[in-house]
């Protein structure tokens, strides 16, 4: 029987339209290869591209056709042009509303070090050589959202600014499910960070994903301070597999994780709610420098476009022939520019894109 998929696609700016073409060629073949999928796109507006063609980065009808899609494939939004505009017409408020409309509290980003590039890190061969994992961070809860905030004049005539961490039973629960699943998906090994040691915050954040691991026997589940985490991830990130953290931690440690890998546009991402659909884009942004000239790097696109098959379609077959194909071309030696070395073939993106159809095809 054949599955059936809406996918709203988001090119937003700068090299979105760019990637999210090479992107689309490779889920429309992937499509036809597995003989059991197939995909009904539709592209919508949003960042600069909304903002320019009906004054708004997030348009209702936006929002309304990613709701009633199986799946977002977002690029890219933001550029120069944008950036003097008051917050609420920024192309980044138009991100923000998304995730918030689409509800999306867990973020997953994977770091996997790929063999071909592995010169990229600034860590050493030894200590990156294989290291694969996952941080799963929760994105709509915890300081960044906490309340009460504010700066307030006290008595003394100085400024005191403060900020309210703070996690309930129910926001810890999902994004424990969500991680632990994510791990089951994995090596089944996970690792919960917090400061359980200083904050009570995260002595609930400890005692909720405890409890919760009795209904996940099969993973096994360690505990970090997020200070040894840090530590750990330069130190010895090949002991990771699946990280569960709050969203301060979170943006720190997927940041560091990212990192491991040394090269942006190599680095996927997605976001997952409750139910309704998943949103999968690049860490990187819309690299204006490089906007239009055929030399961006459509690996993370097309990476994101395989976690969207994995995490928010289940079609884990599917999310593998892609991942084989982007391993062959970096195999047979082809690199956008921003990941060349001396002795590879130098591809523009529309290229590379050729390459990882005849990949796919083999
Ligand atoms: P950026 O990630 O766009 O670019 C940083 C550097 O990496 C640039 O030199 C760029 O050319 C390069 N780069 C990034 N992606 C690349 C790719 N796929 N191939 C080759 N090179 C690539 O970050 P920035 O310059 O800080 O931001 C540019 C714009 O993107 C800003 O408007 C920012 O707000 C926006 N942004 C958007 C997102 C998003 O859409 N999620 C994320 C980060 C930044």
């Amino acid at each position: 029987m054949t599955q059936e998929y809406r996918i709203t696609l988001l090119p937003g700016d700068g090299i979105g339209p760019e990637i999210m073409a090479v992107a689309v060629d490779v889920l429309k073949t992937v499509a036809a290869l597995q003989g059991n999928l197939s995909f009904t796109f539709q592209e919508a507006l949003v960042g600069g591209a909304a903002v320019d063609a009906v004054g708004q980065p997030l348009p209702e009808e936006t929002l309304d056709k990613c709701r009633n899609s199986d799946a977002v494939l977002l690029a890219a939004i933001g550029g120069y042009k944008w950036d003097a505009l008051p917050r609420e017409l920024r192309p980044e408020t138009g991100l923000l509303g998304l995730r918030a409309g689409l509800e999306l509290f867990a973020n997953l980003r994977p770091a996997q070090i790929v063999p071909q590039l592995i010169n990229a890190s600034s860590l050493k061969p030894e200590v990156i050589s294989g290291v694969d994992l996952m941080v799963v961070r929760e994105l709509t809860g915890g300081i960044y959202f906490g309340k009460p905030r504010g700066i307030f004049a006290t008595e003394t005539g100085e400024q005191r600014g403060f900020n309210t961490m703070a996690y309930s039973d129910s926001e810890i629960d999902r994004i424990g499910r969500v991680a632990f699943e994510t791990a089951r998906k994995r090596s089944r090994k996970l690792c919960s960070v917090d400061k359980a040691n200083v904050l009570e915050v995260s002595q609930l954040w400890r005692d909720r994903i405890t409890a919760l691991s009795a209904e996940y026997p099969d993973v096994e589940l360690t505990h970090l301070y997020v200070d040894n985490a840090a530590m750990q991830l330069v130190r010895a990130p090949k002991q990771f597999d699946t990280i569960v953290t709050g969203n301060l931690f979170g943006d720190i440690l997927s940041d560091i994780a990212a990192m491991l890998t040394g090269s942006i546009g190599m680095l996927p991402s997605a976001s997952m709610g409750a139910s309704g659909p998943g949103l999968f884009e690049p860490v990187h942004g819309s690299a204006p420098d490089i906007a239009g000239q055929d030399k961006a790097n459509p690996l993370a696109q097309v990476l994101s476009a395989a976690m969207m098959l994995r995490y928010g379609l289940n079609q884990p077959e599917a999310a593998n022939r892609i991942e084989q194909a982007v391993q062959k071309v970096l195999e047979a030696g082809y690199r956008t520019i921003d990941i060349q070395s001396p002795g590879t073939t130098v591809l523009g993106c529309q290229a590379m894109g050729e390459e990882l159809i005849r990949a796919l095809g083999t």
